[in-house]
């Protein structure tokens, strides 16, 4: 039985004495929550908000991370930067940062194996764009997504990776893939992954869906047979909205 994600992703959104007023205002409503709640902020509210969320059921994320360990590469945060003050999970190759910061295929698969090695827990991005999807190509787009990301990896690294199917074109456009697609481009990443890994690993990855989430679809979507939550964007900006996609049974 596949644990539940439901995973918030502020983008650049969000000061640190208002990520902590979040945590306290979120934290009360989810604090029953079965599934497992988590928040990835802006690398200047990680510290303020890992000391928030404790005695809390909520976890930290981070919204990327460099495959490297140290070195020259200004602006950028190494994994082990994420691991040594206590994140526990980091987005990876979500589709703004394939857009306009050249992530690659190759740097998600560096960056993933770097993630796993740390015990990091990754949420992988790959999904189609709408020319994709209109002419046909979204199997093949997002199965060889799959494949490139995983590359190299053993099956235990695979079960401990989450992979996020966010279709390009339903990221923060109010645009939601219906219920059905969604489920069958989830069903053919996991057809991709029982290929190369078998059933038992496919049927254990957790695959969330990721596009214009939010308390009024939230429920026909996780209840569908292969969507193990969700990786929610705007929606996440405000607690209460949230805490309802959250609670959505
Ligand atoms: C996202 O940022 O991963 C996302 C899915 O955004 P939104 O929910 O706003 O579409």
């Amino acid at each position: 039985m596949r644990k539940k994600v439901i995973a918030g992703n502020w983008k650049m959104n969000k000061l640190p004495n208002e990520a902590m007023n979040f945590i306290s205002e979120l934290a009360p409503l989810v604090k029953s929550a079965e599934n497992e709640v988590v928040l990835c902020v802006p690398y200047t509210d990680l510290f303020y908000s890992l000391l928030h969320v404790q005695d809390t059921n909520i976890k930290i994320g981070a919204q990327n991370m460099h495959y490297e360990e140290s070195g020259a590469y200004t602006g950028e945060i190494s994994g082990e930067m994420l691991k040594s003050i206590g994140v526990e999970y980091v987005i990876i190759g979500h589709s703004e940062r394939r857009a306009y910061f050249g992530e690659t295929d190759e740097t998600v698969n560096k960056k993933l194996k770097k993630a796993l090695s740390l015990g990091l827990k990754p949420i992988v991005c790959i999904g189609e764009s709408l020319e994709q999807r209109e002419s046909g190509e979204a199997k093949d787009i997002v199965t060889m997504q799959t494949k490139l990301a995983l590359e190299g990896l053993e099956s235990d690294a695979v079960e401990k990776t989450i992979i996020a199917y966010e279709p390009i074109w339903a990221i923060g456009t109010g645009k939601t893939a219906t219920k059905e697609d969604a489920n069958e481009t989830i069903k053919w990443i996991r057809e991709e992954i029982e290929k190369i890994y078998g059933k038992k690993v496919s049927d254990s990855v957790i695959i969330l869906y990721g596009g214009s989430v939010k308390s009024s679809n939230a429920k026909d979507l996780f209840e569908m047979s292969d969507i193990d939550g969700g990786l929610v964007g705007g929606a996440s900006l405000d607690a209460q909205e949230l805490a309802k996609i959250i609670n959505y049974k």
